[in-house]
């Protein structure tokens, strides 16, 4: 089959062996989506080697189960053991044997087929149309931050960041009810964000030590420390973005206003999927590009430029 495969740094079409493992689904890809994270491994910064790709959506052609046969799917990325201490304390997103789909010795999906355990598929009802479906990864690590921390009517929320995640991160807090405003460093960042009737707030206009939650979602050194500046004593700050190398930070301030800090990673797929089938969300507009999976490399250089947000992959 087709797939794009990272080795040292580099990103190549080949034909690969078809990844049909042994008690698992085997699933055609219809549509991928390229993330920051993918960016990120072709960077070097976390090391992999293999297919890329983690966000998708598909059709089983066999299974185990054969009920499974012709469904359409997402899938969860974690692929878990089910018997050590994590998974049996249910934290299975933090398996100790866990292999993770596209990241983590597991082959991904951008590729012609993929293969996953039964219980890390979702069926995705019919309504719910693939250019949506193929959302559901990063719309469940945006949920993340509901599943961690409880957001009251009355909290006033700073969302740093309006990229790809962030934009399903505001749509997600917006459902909240709470007082939202998000930075967004691009005109168009905030005209989509405008169009949901989410409100945007200029850099020089963030009262400083006044926010009771910040999300950053930049995972860049500028982002956090916006963000630091912004959260009340006693505040929650909600890290949805990994950092490059090593951060310098005062955690003395940290210890003194008493801040919670909040690392938030992978999140629950079936509310994501409910969102979507009853349109409270719509990652639709993030969509700035599809390529078929054989111009996957085009479609990384289009990814990697500033101010495009979702490139989807199709077979
Ligand atoms: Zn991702
Ligand atoms: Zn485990």
């Amino acid at each position: 089959m087709k797939a794009l495969w990272l080795e040292n740094n580099q990103i190549s079409m080949r034909e690969i062996a078809q990844s049909n493992k042994p008690g698992e689904a085997l699933i055609k890809i219809r549509k991928a989506g390229i993330c920051s994270t993918d960016l990120e491994l072709v960077k070097g910064y976390y090391p992999y080697k293999g297919i890329l790709g983690h966000e998708f959506v598909g059709e089983v052609v066999s299974a185990p189960d054969a009920s499974w046969v012709g469904q359409r799917v997402v899938g969860e990325i974690n692929a878990v053991c089910g018997k050590c201490e994590a998974c049996l304390n249910g934290r299975p997103t933090h398996c100790e044997n866990r292999t993770v789909l596209g990241i983590s010795n597991r082959d991904g999906v951008f590729a012609e087929f993929t293969s996953l355990p039964l219980e890390n598929l979702y069926r995705v009802p019919d309504s719910v149309p693939d250019e949506q479906a193929v959302f559901v990864e990063p719309l469940a690590a945006a949920l993340e931050i509901q599943q961690q921390m409880q957001i009251h009517p009355t909290d006033r929320v700073l969302l740093v960041g309006a990229g790809r995640l962030g934009q399903l991160i505001a749509q997600t807090l917006a459902l909240t009810g709470c007082d939202l405003h998000v930075v967004a460093r691009h005109a168009f960042q905030r005209e989509i964000l405008s169009a949901r009737g989410i409100r945007t707030i200029a850099e020089e206009n963030i009262q400083p030590q006044k926010w009771d939650m910040v999300v950053e979602a930049t995972g860049s050194p500028d982002g956090f420390n916006l963000a630091r500046r912004a959260v009340r004593p006693r505040g929650t700050m909600v890290l949805k973005s990994t950092y490059k190398g090593g951060m310098n930070v005062n955690f003395s301030s940290i210890v003194v206003d008493e801040i919670n800090i909040i690392g938030s990673r992978c999140g629950p797929f079936e509310p994501a999927l409910r969102l979507l089938e009853k349109r409270e969300v719509d990652p639709g507009v993030l969509i700035s590009d599809q390529y078929k999976l054989q111009d996957s490399l085009k479609a990384f250089e289009r990814a990697a430029q500033a101010g495009v947000l979702k490139v989807l992959l199709e077979n």
